[in-house]
């Protein structure tokens, strides 16, 4: 059987960000990194925003500010991103302080979907020069914890230490793993939302600011905003009795491909399950099926001007006149939001574009289309036994699906954070 100090299971930004920071400062350690994945993949593959500003992506009930922006630092100085500029943002920040909607100025790198294909390919490439092993397209089922075995679909593999960092793809891999392993933990929490398409021109504030980022009332928020060469794109999830849905997501293209005249953002609501407490994962899993169902097993798409007037959209009435351009996905169903999103969600959502339609004029445009589901799983909320995110003797559980992180630059720094925790010998 092979054995290696360190294994971690994903090669994400929390799995890369261990990988690194192991073999940087002890290069004599072993360390055997798998995705199941043919092909080294995990967030930076999409879209590639990153954010350098605290809170974003670092969920506060596992940062302290204080740790987060010593980590995000440390992310900083290894990646060297070139920030983009931000203007005009005293007119946007002072509209939308009137109306009660916060907007956050967030230092923010974009490489675009190939660009951070490039950057994954010069990393991987980088450890493996370190004498990392990367071993794809293998999946990790479970851990034999009292020998320190990780079994995957291919052997054995021993280990001194283990982290875990499947991404929110991976969330019910972790919580059948947290299950077997004793390890508590909590899933009460999903953002819940539509992605939203219009063309560039109606939401000129992306020429200003790449990713605005407006906080609206009610726990509504705008998220990984794309534009320039910008797509909507659908995610597959599948329930664990085997039911398919997708939820919408969006990405762009680097700034030397050819614009496409589009944007995209989530608008999404953060719903927290009380009494009695529910899983997010199921609720999630629930709605989406639900929509999966009424889309005919695809998104649905609705323009503003049918939803205003409370009627579907249909696939002949989808396009022309005011409805002036084609969709991105046009995979997705014409059909009406209000037979499928929760009542307190779409308020929530429809209230904070009329907000933003008022900071950014033109958002409103009978033509912009909302698809529904977008749906964020990043809510497996473990019992951490110490500050290095260990939730079992030697086993770490970091990024997105273990709830340390909501997006690249926290997925990164709870790589590291794990990694100090093995090499502080905790
Ligand atoms: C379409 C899209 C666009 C996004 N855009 C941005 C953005 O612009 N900026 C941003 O900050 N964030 C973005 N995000 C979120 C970002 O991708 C995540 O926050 C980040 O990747 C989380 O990192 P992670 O390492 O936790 O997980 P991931 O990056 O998801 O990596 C997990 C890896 O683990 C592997 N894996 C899972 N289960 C197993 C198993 N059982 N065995 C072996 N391998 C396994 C997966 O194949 C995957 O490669 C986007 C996400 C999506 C889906």
């Amino acid at each position: 059987m092979d054995t290696f100090d360190v294994v971690i299971v994903g090669s994400g930004p929390a799995g890369l960000g261990a990988a690194f920071e192991i073999s940087s400062r002890d290069p004599g350690r072993s360390i055997l990194m798998i995705d199941k994945e043919p092909f080294s993949t995990g967030g930076l593959r999409n879209d590639c925003k990153m954010n350098f500003t605290w809170p974003i992506g670092f969920p506060e009930n596992v940062w302290t500010e204080a740790d987060g922006l010593s980590y995000l630092a440390r992310v900083e100085s290894f990646l060297k991103p070139d920030l983009m500029d931000r203007r005009n943002m005293d007119i946007y920040a002072r509209r939308a302080s009137k109306l009660g909607v916060r907007l956050l100025e967030v230092r923010q790198a974009h490489l675009g979907t190939d660009g951070g294909l490039a950057l994954i390919k010069d990393l991987t490439a980088e450890l493996a020069r370190r004498g990392v092993s990367i071993s794809l397209g293998e999946t990790a089922g479970r851990v034999e914890a009292e020998g320190r075995i990780l079994v995957t679909d291919r052997r054995e593999v021993g280990y001194r230490d283990l982290i875990l960092a499947p991404g929110r793809g991976g969330f019910s891999f972790l919580r059948h793993m947290m299950n077997d392993l004793g390890i508590p933990f909590q899933d009460n929490a999903v953002d819940i939302g539509v992605r939203v398409e219009l063309k560039e021109e109606r939401y000129a504030i992306v020429r200003d600011y790449y990713d605005p980022k407006f906080l609206f009332p009610k726990k509504t928020r705008t998220f990984c905003t794309n534009s320039r060469c910008a797509h909507v794109v659908q995610e597959k999830y599948v329930t664990d009795d085997g039911r398919i849905w997708y939820s919408a997501n969006g990405h762009a293209y680097s700034a030397s491909r050819p614009a496409n005249g589009l944007a995209n953002f989530a608008l999404l609501k953060t719903v927290t399950l009380t009494q009695p407490l529910a899983s997010g994962q199921d609720y999630a899993s629930m709605l989406g099926v639900q929509a999966s169902l009424i889309g005919g097993g695809h998104p649905i798409m609705q323009r503003v001007g049918d939803f205003r007037l409370g009627k579907r959209s249909t696939r002949e009435g989808f396009s022309g006149d005011l409805y002036d351009f084609e969709p991105t996905l046009p995979s997705a169903c014409p059909g009406d939001l209000g037979l499928s999103v929760p009542a307190k969600v779409l308020r929530s959502v429809w209230n904070a574009l009329k907000l933003l339609d008022t900071i950014v004029p033109g958002v409103l445009h009978p033509s912009t289309i909302l698809y529904y589901p977008e749906i964020k799983l990043y809510a497996n909320r473990p019992v951490f036994r110490d500050d290095s995110f260990q939730a079992a003797p030697g086993i770490r559980l970091v990024g997105d699906g273990a709830g340390t992180s909501r997006g690249i630059t926290g997925a990164w720094a709870s790589g590291i954070r794990a990694a100090d925790g093995i090499l502080a010998g905790c």
